[in-house]
C-alpha cells in the first residue's frame, strides 16, 4: 500500500468535473514541438509536416452516461463513435480512425457485444472513419466504452475555443434540446414499464428527439460545408453540455462577452411541443439539456452575407468586449447573466 502522506480529503464535488481537470493537469506542460495544443479544447493538437493531427478521447460508464434498459446495444456503440468523431468536427477537422476499449462483466454474453461492435462499424462506415486498435479487459460490474478519435487538417484549417474577437457573430448548426428531452421521454417510458411491463410505449411522436439522444450524429457535414462557403470559423466547440455551458467557454478561453437572443435559437416543432408537455421552458431545455452535439462556432462579420439563409445554420447572437459579460436576451429584450447549468457530473445541484 502507498502510505497516504496527504490526509486531507477534498470531496470531488467542491471542484466539480471542470474545476478538476484544471487541479489534476496544471503541472503539466507540454515540451514537444510537435505539441501545438495539450489540454483545454474538444481535442488536442499535434503537427507532423504541413498536416496537423487532431486527438480526442471520451469514456462511458454504464449507469452514468448509458442505461441499457432503454439504450439498445447497437446504439450505443454508435453513439460512443458519435460522440468523440464530434470533438474531431469541433476542430474543423475531418475525422480519420479511432480506437475502442471496453471493460466488460460477465453478465455479457459475446452475441451482445456483437450488437455493440455493430453499431461501432454502422458509426464508421457512416463517417468513414478505420477502427485501429483499443484494449478489452474485464469489469467487476457493468459495461465501460472508451473510444479515441484521430483526425487531420491543413493547419490553417483548425479552429480553437480561445480565439473568439468582439463583434463576430456567433452560429450554430442544426437544432436544440432534443436529445435531453429525448431522454425525458425514455425515462418516463421506463417509468411506466417497471409499473405495467405489458405497456409498450408509443414513441412515434417523439421519434425525432428519442433519436436525437440515441443516436446522434457528427456535424461532419459542417466544416465541409464552410469551406464550400469559404468561411473560415473564428473559434468552435461542440454543444455536448449545453449551449450556455459551451457559449462560456468560448468566451472565457477567448476573452469576450456574448449577446444571446432567445428568439433566434433554432428548436425543431417536437422540442417545443414536448417541452410544453414535460412543463419545461424550451429555451432553458436548449441552454441546459447537452448532448445535441451540433456545432457552435464564431464568424466574422464580413462572412455573413455567405451563410444568410443557409437551413444548416442559425445566427444566434454575437461576441462583446469581455467586461459586456455574458448575457441571454429574452424574447421580451431583459438581459439575463448566463449560467453553465450544463450537465456537471460531478457537482451537486
Ligand atoms: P469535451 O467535453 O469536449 O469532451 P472535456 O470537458 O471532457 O471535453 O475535457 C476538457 C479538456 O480536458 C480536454 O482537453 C480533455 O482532453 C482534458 N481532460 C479531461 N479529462 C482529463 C484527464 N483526466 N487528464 C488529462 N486531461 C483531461
Ligand atoms: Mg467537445
Amino acid at each position: 500500500m502507498l502510505e497516504d502522506k496527504n490526509p486531507k480529503r477534498t470531496p470531488l464535488e467542491e471542484l466539480g468535473e471542470f474545476g478538476l481537470i484544471e487541479h489534476l493537469t496544471k503541472n503539466f506542460t507540454p515540451t514537444h514541438p510537435t505539441t501545438i495544443k495539450g489540454i483545454n479544447d474538444d481535442a488536442a493538437v499535434m503537427e507532423f509536416g504541413d498536416r496537423q493531427t487532431v486527438i480526442s478521447t471520451d469514456l462511458l460508464v454504464e449507469g452514468v452516461h448509458f442505461d441499457l434498459s432503454y439504450a439498445p446495444l447497437k446504439h450505443l456503440g454508435y453513439k460512443a463513435v458519435a460522440v468523440n468523431l464530434s470533438d474531431i468536427c469541433a476542430m474543423n477537422a475531418t475525422p480519420t480512425q479511432i480506437t475502442v476499449s471496453i471493460a466488460v462483466s460477465n453478465r455479457f454474453p459475446v452475441e451482445a457485444l456483437e450488437e455493440l461492435y455493430d453499431g461501432i462499424a454502422l458509426a464508421c462506415k457512416r463517417y468513414k472513419v478505420d477502427l485501429v486498435g483499443g484494449d478489452t479487459t474485464s469489469s467487476t460490474k457493468g459495461l465501460l466504452i472508451s473510444v479515441t478519435a484521430i483526425g487531420v487538417a491543413p493547419k490553417e484549417d483548425i479552429t480553437y475555443r480561445n480565439t473568439a474577437k468582439p463583434n463576430d457573430l456567433l452560429v450554430v448548426s442544426g437544432d436544440l434540446g432534443g436529445a435531453y428531452l429525448g431522454l425525458q421521454v425514455l425515462e418516463r417510458e421506463k417509468e411506466v414499464f417497471k409499473v405495467n411491463p405489458n405497456n409498450q410505449p408509443d414513441l412515434a411522436p417523439y421519434a425525432y428527439i428519442v433519436e436525437r439522444q440515441l443516436k446522434p450524429e457528427p456535424r461532419a457535414d459542417i466544416p465541409e460545408i464552410l469551406k464550400d462557403l469559404q468561411v473560415r470559423p473564428t473559434s468552435m466547440i461542440d454543444i455536448s453540455d449545453g449551449l450556455s455551458s459551451e457559449i462560456l467557454h468560448l468566451c472565457k478561453q477567448s476573452g469576450v462577452g456574448c449577446n444571446l437572443y432567445e428568439d433566434k435559437i433554432p428548436l425543431d416543432p417536437q422540442v417545443i411541443s414536448t417541452s410544453e408537455e414535460f412543463e419545461l421552458n424550451s429555451t432553458m431545455v436548449a441552454l441546459s439539456g447537452g448532448e445535441d452535439y451540433e456545432l457552435l462556432f464564431t464568424i466574422a462579420q464580413e462572412d455573413y452575407p455567405k451563410i444568410k439563409g443557409n437551413p444548416h445554420l442559425s445566427v444566434i447572437g454575437h461576441m462583446t468586449e469581455k467586461h459586456e459579460g455574458a448575457h441571454l436576451i429574452t424574447r421580451i429584450g431583459t438581459k439575463i447573466p448566463l449560467e453553465a447549468r450544463g450537465w456537471n457530473a460531478l457537482k451537486k445541484d
